[in-house]
């Protein structure tokens, strides 16, 4: 007869993890990959382990959960959701992209340190290094990663690791990621990758020499605009377990709930990441070919520069788009104003459209020197392409383009 303590128990992931995964496609393991039916009910969602604590059996055995700022098994089943989706062995997943960014920094980085950062990248990156981590003597310098001359510049001094957001956030810029991966090995240096603007449906930096990849969830992974979150996932042991213990000592864990969520948001991702890039790829051509339009940027578009890049690098042109309208600054925030369905709003990676502006939002933490370095204009505006009916999303643009 079994103890009460064992009727009650729930495995720990391992234990329930039985399900054999590795052949399938993208499409299953979003739906599949780290969970499978609660052995104690038949529930075929991962509960939402709403607990700080854990009964122990007799000191020093417990049943691989401890305390909810270690480990929890709603996070643990995303993580290794996450983990699979990539095309890796390990995640750890944290309250926000940043609380990831941050984890990484402080488990890598000491005093005296130097990163190489891509010269475009998201406006809280840039203000982390610089304002957070520089004080604390960590050297972040931002360099023109798609340049292979200044990129392989910046590798002769000693570097702890590069950052590369690809694309950048918000011009659209690449980097070749087999090239930087080429570059990291002659020198020694790790290659971390920001995948949020892409996913795994669209990018696989893993295939290309990535050494790390971080997400911020809160955008494509979670999909719903119902979550703050973010991700480090790598192959290799120690690092993860830097990670897990970094996150552990300085307590930036993702909560149950939010980590249940996005477990239900990401089942969809592959099929998201096609809408939102077919509906990406029609409003490119709306604006490109728009009178008052003066510069589109989407990987996608032949225009653009790195089209070529593009094709090697993604599976399709991704659901961003940066353009500029006559008119300037003035024009830009005139049109933002005046855009309906698609909402004036600082997030990206939403089923919903949303238009930002990232000189004042985004990247208003960015000063106007390197703003304008990176490509980032006063009257840049960036799309976001949600998963609407195209026309309507076209519709909108258009009155709000003759405004
Ligand atoms: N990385 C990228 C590319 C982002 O766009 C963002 C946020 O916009 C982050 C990281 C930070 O994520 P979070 O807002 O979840 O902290």
């Amino acid at each position: 007869m079994a103890t009460i303590e064992e009727q009650i128990s729930t495995p720990t992931f391992e234990e329930s993890s039985d399900l054999v995964l590795s052949d399938c496609a993208l499409e299953t393991l979003a739906l599949h990959a780290g969970t499978s039916p609660d052995p104690t009910t038949g529930a075929m969602l991962t509960p939402i382990y709403q607990t700080t604590t854990f009964r122990q059996r007799r000191v020093g055995e417990d049943k691989g959960f401890t305390y909810s700022r270690s480990a929890n098994p709603t996070v643990s089943a995303l993580e290794n959701r996450l983990a699979a989706l990539e095309g890796a062995d390990f995640a750890t997943c944290y309250g926000t992209g940043l609380a990831a960014t941050t984890a990484l920094c402080l488990a890598l980085l000491r005093s005296g340190d130097r990163v190489v950062v891509s010269q475009a990248v998201y406006g809280g990156t840039v203000r982390l290094f610089q304002q957070v981590l520089a004080p604390f003597g960590v050297d972040a310098e931002f360099v023109d990663t798609a340049d292979e001359d200044a990129f392989a510049k910046a590798l002769r001094k000693p570097t702890r690791f590069v950052f590369i957001e690809t694309p950048a956030n918000p011009t659209l810029k690449l980097t070749d990621l087999r090239l930087a991966s080429r570059l990291c090995k002659d020198s020694g240096t790790l290659l971390v990758v920001d995948n949020t603007l892409l996913t795994p449906a669209l990018q696989r930096p893993f295939e290309l020499g990535a050494d790390v990849v971080l997400h911020s969830t809160t955008k494509f992974i979670d999909g719903h605009n119902a979550t703050v979150g973010g991700v480090l996932i790598t192959d290799d042991a120690d690092l993860n377990a830097l990670f897990a213990f970094t996150r552990k000592a300085i307590g930036v864990i993702q909560s149950p709930f939010p980590a249940w969520l996005t477990l239900q948001g990401v089942k969809t991702l592959p099929l998201r990441m096609a809408q939102h890039s077919a509906n990406a790829s029609r409003i490119a051509e709306f604006l490109a070919s728009h009178p008052r339009v003066t510069h589109v940027a989407y990987p996608g578009l032949e225009s653009f520069p790195q089209f070529q890049l593009a094709q090697r690098q993604q599976r399709s042109g991704g659901a961003l788009i940066a353009f500029e309208v006559d008119g300037g600054v003035a024009g830009g925030i005139r049109l933002m104003n005046s855009a309906k369905l698609c909402s004036l709003a600082e997030n990206l990676g939403a089923a919903e459209t949303i238009i930002t502006h990232p000189a004042s939002m985004t990247h208003a933490d960015v000063s106007l020197e390197q703003r304008k370095s990176a490509g980032i204009t006063d009257g840049l505006v960036r799309l976001s392409v949600g998963l609407e009916n195209v026309d309507d999303l076209i519709a909108d643009l258009d009155q709000a383009l003759k405004s």
